[in-house]
């Protein structure tokens, strides 16, 4: 199966789609993390990238797409694959269009996860990764038992850099401008589903494969 997950920062996708990595075996296409690893590298396309990322604006379609197309070159992606974080505009949904004629492939499904503003902002603002354990958390939404988990542990409550308010805003609204059409784009091709992803990450969860195996 070959799925991409859109919906704005904040939705879930990254969560979802490491579950359904985990349990359905779909490898995981995350190209905000590949450029993170690159970013914490150091590696050129990192060092292009890092501006744009600090800022919340999207990073440039041409080292996004470099990033993509190494991926989905690898053995693993050779059948099934989850793209979670790309396409992000409308020029990158047309050249995904055109690697995927290239690979003679086609996509199953964009799954819109949908979530109402306020708890965006509330996930986002207090979204925190234990250093320990690398566990996500939430400041607002994780039980004070697993908060103090961590802590007791030796371990700290990291925040993303691109997760301060500013930079949160601002990709709030880079969302809407160049990411909300796609949901246009992808209902016309007659492959659009929508969830809602409001409630907790299992919920949400339950919801996702029900649109899988429909
Ligand atoms: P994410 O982890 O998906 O929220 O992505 C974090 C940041 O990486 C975004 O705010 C962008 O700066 C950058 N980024 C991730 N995916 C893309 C993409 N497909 N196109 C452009 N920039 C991206």
């Amino acid at each position: 199966m070959r799925i991409v997950l859109l919906g704005a920062p904040g939705s879930g996708k990254g969560t979802q789609a490491f579950k359904l990595q985990t349990d359905m075996g779909l490898p995981q296409i995350s190209t905000g993390e590949l450029l993170r690893e690159a970013v914490a590298a150091g590696t050129e396309l990192g060092l292009r990238a890092d501006a744009h990322m600090k800022n919340g604006e999207l990073v440039s379609d041409d080292i996004v797409l470099g990033i993509i197309k190494d991926r989905l070159a690898a053995s693993d992606t050779a059948k099934d694959y989850l793209l979670d974080g790309f396409p992000r505009n409308l020029g990158q949904a047309e050249s995904l269009d055109q690697v995927l004629i290239d690979l003679d492939q086609s996509l199953d499904a964009a799954i819109l996860m949908d979530v109402d503003f306020e708890i965006l902002i509330k996930r986002l603002t207090g979204r925190r990764t234990c250093s320990k354990t690398g566990k996500l958390l939430n400041i607002y939404f994780s039980t004070k038992a697993e908060l103090e988990e961590c802590l007791t542990n030796g371990g700290e409550l990291l925040q993303r850099a691109d997760d301060n308010e500013d930079t949160i805003r601002n990709r709030l609204r880079v969302y809407k401008r160049e990411t909300e059409p796609l949901i246009e784009f992808y209902a016309d091709r007659g492959i659009l589903r929508v969830i809602d992803a409001n409630g907790i990450a299992d919920e949400v969860y339950a919801s996702l494969k029900k649109v899988l195996v429909s």
